[in-house]
């Protein structure tokens, strides 16, 4: 029989683990970019083979890929909120008939109500504060807070809470302007100015 080779280098392995695997380690941190460059291939050549395993851990791992999948969306809330806007530009027409088509079904229509009835709600809580003058006064404005464009018969001034209220923010005085509508509703519960884009309201 020959010298085995194989069993030799096993042999050999299993005596100077520590040392082999410190070695490893060592060229792994001088070679990272060909490392990142075989992983890269591995990956394409067993892309099938590779989803599957993780379909599989991540079906046997609930907790662990809730986790995976906060850490990810901590770290990137921002991209993600921007392809989603994007996305949503693209698709406008598709959305806006989704939503409608939703809308129009009986889960859509008891959640609509659910909304309005949460709102009413607040507001009723912060009551008291505001007067009928109040609104009268804030609705007078010449100009929308939010686009600085003026108020016309055809696009007239609406109430608006700066802070919205599904953010924290109070019927009250303080808390309220004059916008258009179709600025106000850009808005939603929103802290930014949809038109500027700038984070800080007025
Ligand atoms: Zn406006």
């Amino acid at each position: 029989m020959g010298f085995d080779r194989k069993a030799w280098r096993r042999a050999y392995y299993l005596t100077h683990r520590e040392h082999e695997l410190a070695l490893a380690k060592v060229y792994a941190g001088n070679n990272k970019e060909k490392y990142k460059l075989g992983r890269q291939r591995n990956y394409q050549a067993n892309k099938a083979n590779v989803l599957e395993q993780t379909k599989a851990y991540a079906a046997a791992h609930p907790e662990q890929r809730r986790q995976i999948y906060r850490r990810y969306h901590a770290k990137n809330v921002y991209k993600e909120r921007q392809s989603r806007s994007r996305y949503n530009l693209e698709h406008r027409e598709e959305r806006i008939a989704y939503v409608r088509a939703y809308r129009a079904t009986e889960a859509g229509r008891l959640v609509a109500v659910a909304a309005s009835q949460r709102r009413r709600a607040r507001i009723r809580e912060a009551q008291g504060t505001v007067s009928t003058e109040d609104v009268r006064r804030i609705l007078s404005a010449e100009k929308c807070y939010l686009c600085r464009m003026r108020f016309t018969a055809k696009r007239p001034a609406t109430l608006d809470h700066v802070i919205p209220l599904a953010r924290g923010g109070k019927h009250e005085v303080a808390n309220l302007a004059a916008a258009h509508l179709g600025c106000n509703s850009k808005k939603r519960a929103r802290l930014e100015n949809p038109i500027t884009g700038q984070g800080v309201l007025i």
